[in-house]
């Protein structure tokens, strides 16, 4: 049986994971318009540093997602974010807020090492630089086109997880039953994301503060989030220091189409003020994204996206598990590729 996945994110990694083991005879072929893995929990490397520029860490909050992760992934290089998150408010007063023993998990090279560590438990194919424009139905199989022209498939199963409005546009102008993908593509259409533009900002000297992270829980400043990636064990070299630091929603989209350079400077003016040292706003080295679809606000309607499994089309990832994180995507992936090993084993 031949299995499409649209997208190489933590989702698609840890379905194509659960089929492997559930169905080793289905073969996974995975479409991934970037040049990596992982999707929204990204790592980035420069010299000897390796940062995560979008999820920072798995939070320990799932009990089935940390038992992968830890007993059945090789574990060598998983490491425990150190230090406390701290708070702030709208006039960026930093508080210490309330403690929680709770274990944050990375790796020593970053985030992405938990999809390319499922996919190496599988023999799924991953295409990177593949980015899908077309969905349509011949028969009972699934075929895919991509932006250069190129057609991928048949495939048995379809299983599409990019953010909620991405799959919107994709299943809305699929050649397929026309009830059918306006049903799915309103749901996905009506889940809401908060946006983020993220600056990284690198300095060559070692900042001397008591927190791992800040966070501003008014929700009033501009900025929404400021760690420090040193925290990380094998991140940052000895006495340099990478802060990444994220700005609000609102912030975020009204800047977001500006010019990326003024956009760090202001942020790394703003953290200045926070942390309260005036070194910050000259880093050494910067870099910067927009996410437009960084985190959805709410979950879909499930009963709507479940319906086109009946057609062999799965839609899967945090959007679908109703929450903006990553052990949620995981599961939501886990699970979803246990259903679509039962449907294989059933014959459907
Ligand atoms: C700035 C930021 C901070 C975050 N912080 C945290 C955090 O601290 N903790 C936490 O738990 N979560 C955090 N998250 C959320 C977390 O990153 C996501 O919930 C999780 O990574 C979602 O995984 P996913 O597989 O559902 O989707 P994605 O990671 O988005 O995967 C979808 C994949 O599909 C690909 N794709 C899209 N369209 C196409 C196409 N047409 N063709 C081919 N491929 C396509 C994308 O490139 C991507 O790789 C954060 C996210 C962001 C952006």
């Amino acid at each position: 049986m031949d299995i499409g996945v649209i997208g190489a994110g933590a989702a698609s990694a840890a379905a194509a994971y659960a089929i492997h083991r559930d169905a080793p005879d289905a073969h996974c072929t995975v479409l991934e318009k970037s040049g990596g893995v992982c999707g929204r929990a990204a790592t980035r490397r420069r010299d000897g540093t390796y940062y995560d520029y979008g999820a920072n860490y798995l939070k320990d909050d799932d009990e089935r997602i940390v038992s992968l992760v830890t007993e059945r992934l090789e574990s060598d290089g998983l490491v425990s974010v150190d230090g406390p998150i701290h708070v702030f408010d709208e006039d960026g007063t930093v508080g210490e807020g309330r403690q929680t023993d709770e274990r944050k998990l990375t790796y020593r090279t970053g985030i992405t090492q938990l999809a390319k560590r499922l996919f190496a438990e599988t023999d799924a194919t991953v295409n990177r630089h593949t980015r899908i424009t077309g969905i349509s139905r011949d028969g009972d199989q699934w075929l895919l086109t991509d932006a250069d022209g190129d057609r991928w498939g048949p495939y048995d199963r379809l299983l599409c997880t990019p953010p909620a409005p991405q799959t919107a546009r994709l299943v809305r102008e699929a050649d397929w039953d026309d009830d059918r993908r306006a049903s799915i593509a309103e749901a996905a259409e009506a889940v809401e994301y908060r946006t983020i533009l993220t600056a990284v900002l690198g300095y060559e000297f070692a900042l001397e503060v008591p927190y791992y992270a800040l966070v501003n829980t008014d929700k009033r400043h501009e900025i929404g989030w400021i760690a420090r990636e040193e925290c990380k064990p094998g991140h940052v070299p000895d006495g340099e220091s990478v802060l990444i630091v994220q700005a609000n929603d609102r912030w975020s989209v009204e800047r977001y189409d500006d010019d990326p350079t003024d956009t760090v400077a202001e942020l790394a003016r703003l953290t200045a003020d926070v942390v309260g040292d005036a070194r910050l706003e000259t880093p050494a080295w910067t870099d910067y994204q927009g996410w437009r679809y960084a985190q959805p606000e709410r979950g879909v309607d499930r009963d709507a996206v479940e319906s086109a499994e009946r057609d062999g089309l799965y839609c899967l990832g945090d959007w679908v598990a109703g929450e903006g994180r990553l052990h949620a995507a995981l599961r939501n992936g886990l699970e979803t590729g246990e259903r679509v090993a039962r449907s294989l084993e059933a014959g459907d």
